[in-house]
């Protein structure tokens, strides 16, 4: 079990997250919607330490860590069982598919490096790209290079993978692609928080919507819940506006 109490964080006088909690299961996928601005992006990263939270904790792995407050070492633990994928990639541009996948694997966790390249094949496999180890970014679509992020984050096995808006820098041919990928994944069991503007995605594949607006859950709940019995006004009206 994945536990988030009482996150808030500030930017000067901007509250962007107050006080939001989750709790997820062990194969659980979120989607967390919500205007833009009503800070989604700043919780997740905060998750990751991407983000210096004013308060909250996480449990994962059986221990707890203090967003506001922890050492290099446990942020270095909780970046071990998280993975981050990020909406623009962030792959080294100077290396190909196959080394963007094992560098976190020999230089993160000292893993041989021959059996992190079988780890690392095998995820670009399970993305769909395994015909493409050697090639460079730059030699990549957008689809592709958000496959690779995939592949990377899958290839630690981490507790949890955390998306953020991971199809929005895509063009419309390439978004199905990579919602594919990820549905995949859900049906393997893996467990993910994905902040996306996908309804279907959020609809079909999630089995837990979170509504956010001005940094406060509005509300959440299994999708047919959200998606046809929303319980406040916003989320309709927010629904809507997306339809
Ligand atoms: P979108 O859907 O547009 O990505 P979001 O829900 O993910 O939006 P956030 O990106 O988390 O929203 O932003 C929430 C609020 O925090 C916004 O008002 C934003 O301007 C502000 N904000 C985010 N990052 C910073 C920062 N580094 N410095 C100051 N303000 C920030």
């Amino acid at each position: 079990m994945i536990e988030i109490k009482n996150v808030s964080k500030r930017f000067g006088g901007n509250e962007v997250l107050k006080d939001v909690n989750l709790t997820l299961d062990k194969g659980d996928v979120v989607a967390i919607l919500g205007p833009s601005g009503s800070g989604k992006t700043t919780f997740l990263r905060s998750l990751n330490f991407l983000e210096h939270a004013d308060t909250g904790t996480l449990t994962i792995g059986g221990k707890t860590y203090d967003l506001h407050n922890a050492s290099k070492k446990q942020i270095r633990e909780v970046r071990r069982n998280t993975a981050f994928v990020f909406q623009h990639y962030n792959l080294f541009a100077n290396l190909t598919a196959l080394r963007n996948v094992t560098e976190g694997l020999v230089v993160g966790r000292g893993v041989p490096k021959a059996e992190a390249e079988r780890i690392a094949k095998d995820a670009l496999d399970k993305v769909g790209l395994q015909d493409r180890y050697d090639y460079y970014p730059s030699q990549l679509s957008g689809g592709q290079q958000q496959r690779v992020s995939i592949a990377r984050a899958i290839a630690v096995n981490p507790e949890v993978i955390l998306f953020d808006e991971p199809t929005s820098a895509l063009d419309p041919e390439l978004i199905g692609g990579v919602l594919s990928v990820m549905r995949g994944l859900a049906e393997g069991g893996v467990t993910m928080i994905v902040v996306t503007h996908e309804m279907r995605f959020a609809r079909d594949v999630a089995n837990k919507v979170v509504f956010m607006e001005h940094g406060i859950v509005v509300e959440e709940g299994a999708p047919e819940q959200i998606f046809e019995h929303a319980q406040h006004a916003r989320t309709r009206e927010f629904l809507q506006q997306i339809d």
